[in-house]
């Protein structure tokens, strides 16, 4: 008789007892808007804005209602206009090429390399045949590019860098933060990121203006002096007037919920590291199976798992996902004809233009994708391991 797995890949950890203490405070006072302040007080969403702006090492930090929206307003704030041409990952989910068609922009897709990471001489190519002047660049379940390498690519050709950070808050390229590279990068607070408010987004960059006008973008009619944590109020002369108002701002509710999670948040990502580990040791050398290379360079924070078949036929990743399933391991497979559940792809967002991938086509038809919560523990993840290498063994053996 063949062991099952039982734990739940979508059970989050509950939220700290701080962060319940501090949601209650700010219900109880009911000044949930982020402008509505009693004298003298800073209000929880200005000090997350600082708090996080201090982890990162970057001069400023907007809270807003999501990721996608973040992605947004940093392309609108760094001066992208409707119909421009943005670079982005062909490997990424929804919200990235959502967050271009939200600015107005079009999406180029670029190719995804077998390390999960974008394909740098593919973004040559298309920065050259796109002639796009931004580039929204997907940190896609955690795999970091050779920052260095991208970055020079960039400057070189005057591409403007906007970092989706959604899963590397935490992460580092050679010592320096993600999201610390481009001129803007971009955090999910959705509840399963790093950090957990149910919804939200952060946005941190080093640069006034982009930072006035992602203030002005959120929506603070004319409050912005009482930001807390943005640039000088003349800095806002030259563009409150020309910047719409596209209301997406965080609460203090929310913002109180994260800012006791954001101390906690290194502790998090040691224990999401020792859970990847975990199954990547027990994946190693298995029959079928190719694990992700990781460079030295990259100081990554795994809260999924990414694993490649690159031998097996569409038929069989489906066999395996069903052998997988039955044993209460949920596999997630990027190669499927329509989307499901998350794992929507390049030719799945039919309002962009067409695209031929072939490179990313065929990473994609062998990747399998696996969450790995903070609930499950390191015996779980060695069971997860075995039951994975038993059914793709079985399966290639079968032929
Ligand atoms: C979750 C996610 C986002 C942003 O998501 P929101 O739900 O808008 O907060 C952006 N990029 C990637 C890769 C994501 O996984």
């Amino acid at each position: 008789m063949s062991y099952k797995f039982t734990g739940n890949f979508t059970q989050q950890e509950s939220l700290p007892e701080e962060s319940i203490e501090a949601a209650i405070a700010v219900m109880r006072h009911g000044r949930l808007h982020r402008y509505n302040l009693a004298d003298g007080e800073q209000g929880e969403t200005a000090l997350l804005e600082q708090e996080f702006a201090a982890y990162t090492g970057a001069k400023y930090c907007v809270a807003v209602a999501s990721g996608g929206y973040a992605l947004a307003s940093a392309l609108r704030a760094s001066g992208a206009q409707a119909g421009d041409a943005v670079l982005t990952n062909a490997f990424t989910l929804a919200p990235v090429p959502g967050a271009i068609a939200n600015a107005g922009c079009t999406p180029i897709f670029v190719e995804v390399t077998h390390n999960l990471v974008m394909d740098l001489a593919d973004l040559k190519v298309k920065i050259a045949s796109s002639r796009a002047r931004y580039l929204m660049l997907s940190h896609m379940r955690g795999h970091l590019v050779d920052m260095d390498a991208l970055m020079a690519i960039c400057d070189g050709a005057g591409v403007v860098v906007i970092e989706d950070c959604a899963h590397t808050m935490g992460a580092f390229w050679d010592g320096v933060a993600s999201g610390r590279h481009g001129v803007a990068g971009c955090y999910s607070t959705q509840t399963f990121k790093h950090l957990n408010s149910g919804e939200g987004g952060l946005l941190i960059t080093d640069d006034a203006e982009l930072a006035a006008r992602a203030i002005m973008l959120s929506g603070s009619y004319m409050l912005f002096e009482r930001n807390g944590a943005g640039p000088e109020k003349e800095v806002f002369d030259q563009i409150k007037l020309e910047t719409p108002n596209c209301s997406g701002r965080m609460d203090n509710l929310r913002a109180a919920i994260l800012r006791p999670q954001l101390r906690a948040l290194d502790a998090q990502c040691a224990a999401w590291n020792e859970r990847y580990k975990r199954v990547e040791s027990g994946l190693q050398n298995a029959t079928g199976i190719k694990v992700i290379e990781r460079p030295e360079k990259e100081a990554y924070v795994m809260s999924s798992f990414q694993f490649l078949c690159p031998e097996l036929s569409d038929a069989q990743m489906i066999d395996v996902q069903k052998r997988t399933g039955n044993r209460g391991v949920e596999l997630k497979w990027f190669g499927a004809d329509s989307p499901v559940g998350f794992t929507s792809r390049h030719d799945s967002w039919t309002y962009a233009e067409a695209q031929n991938l072939p490179q990313t086509d065929r990473v994609l038809a062998g990747l399998f994708d696996m969450r790995l919560p903070l609930t499950f523990t390191l015996e779980d993840c060695d069971m997860l391991a075995a039951i994975i290498r038993e059914e793709v063994g079985a399966v290639y053996q079968a032929g």
